[in-house]
């Protein structure tokens, strides 16, 4: 691999930007031109065939629009990104010295297809990115990762695009934070970036997600920028200009995941050992709790009355939110906490009763 692809790679935060979709050759050109004019973007991205859920929308200029990206890359020095999802795509990426591929969401879902990708890739030397599945299936996800890494290829990275979701939710994908936490627990030495372009669907949200990346310590961002946005020929709502990339890059406030300024480290010692103290506290009192529950099911078992008595457990839940109200808890919060709690104690009791 080249020495400049391998540094970009390395680089902490990665930026990558682009249009969703490669359109005529002044827009690739020129959006590459003002795009590396910002002096902050890493690599540049374009869409060369575009995955769309409804046949007859704009599916991709396809391999005619790969000499453009190269000129661009010649012009600006940016290394290029494309999304493949068959063979013949790596076969032209290839051809054209694309420098990283990417892999989309709806092809990580199909095994068959990045088994396809995975073959092609046999014996090459290119960086490859894997955007999780469109469903939130961490197993595809690492599926994926683990196809790939098996033709070889030594530097993969992930994508967090957010998750499909049934019904309207202010994402167009959603976070799922949790989701790719998980995924930098199993793979804690990847490469984990974040695309806020494809979870927003818009541009007001952009900066905020991109925030929330950064602040759960990801590697980078991937964002979608365009020329002229509004008239953008996919994902016209959610793309930026360069210009406002820029902003938005400049606004970004960078944390580290580690320093060494001793005072800071005391401190966030003594707050942590608070914390350890308390969750050992609720541990203890969670376990007298359920012990508590045991002995009100052998009461039920002896008078034959049913586990469940959905007035005590209405009350309980009042009880709950208006104290969390208080104690400055969400209702959501204290739902989750009170419905684990619950699950646990019924499936005690109903042990205790049927033994
Ligand atoms: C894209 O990056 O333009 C794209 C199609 O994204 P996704 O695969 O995340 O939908
Ligand atoms: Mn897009």
């Amino acid at each position: 691999m080249q020495a400049l692809v391998q540094e970009k790679w390395n680089k902490r935060p990665l930026i990558i930007s682009g249009p969703c979709s490669a359109e005529t050759e002044q827009q690739v050109i020129e959006t590459a031109t003002r795009l590396a004019h910002t002096g902050q973007v890493d690599v540049l991205r374009a869409g060369i065939w575009k995955p769309r859920t409804k046949p007859g929308m704009f599916e991709g200029i396809g391999t005619k629009g790969l000499p453009w990206l190269l000129q661009a890359k010649r012009i600006t020095g940016l290394p290029t990104t494309v999304e493949v999802a068959t063979a013949k795509h790596v076969e032209d990426a290839l051809q054209f010295e694309v420098d990283i591929l990417w892999i989309g969401a709806r092809t990580t879902v199909n095994p068959f297809s990045v088994q396809e990708v995975a073959d092609a890739l046999r014996g090459v030397d290119i960086p490859v990115l894997i955007k999780n599945p469109i469903n939130a299936d961490l197993e595809l996800w690492s599926g994926s990762i683990e196809r790939i890494q098996k033709a070889g290829i030594r530097q993969v990275g992930m994508i967090h695009r957010g998750f499909s979701n049934y019904g309207n939710t202010e994402f167009r994908n959603a976070p799922m934070w949790h989701l790719p936490i998980e995924m930098k627990r199993r793979f804690p030495d990847m490469l984990l970036i974040c695309d806020p372009s494809h979870i927003c669907g818009n541009r007001h949200m952009l900066q905020s997600i991109a925030q929330k990346s950064i602040d759960l310590d990801f590697d980078g961002i991937m964002v979608e920028s365009h020329i002229d946005p509004d008239n953008a020929w996919s994902d016209a709502k959610q793309q930026i200009t360069p210009e406002q990339l820029a902003d938005m890059l400049s606004a970004l406030i960078w944390r580290s995941e580690n320093t060494d300024k001793a005072d800071f480290l005391t401190a966030l010692a003594t707050l942590r050992e608070q914390i350890n103290h308390i969750d050992d506290e609720l541990m203890t009192l969670l376990g007298q709790r359920m012990k508590i529950a045991d002995r009100i099911g052998q009461y039920k078992k002896d008078n034959n009355i049913t586990i469940l008595q959905t007035n005590r457990w209405n009350e309980i839940l009042e009880k709950a939110y208006s104290k969390g109200e208080k104690l400055g808890l969400s209702q959501e919060f204290v739902t989750k906490y009170f419905d684990a709690v619950h699950l646990e104690s019924i499936n005690r009791q109903n042990r205790v009763m049927n033994s």
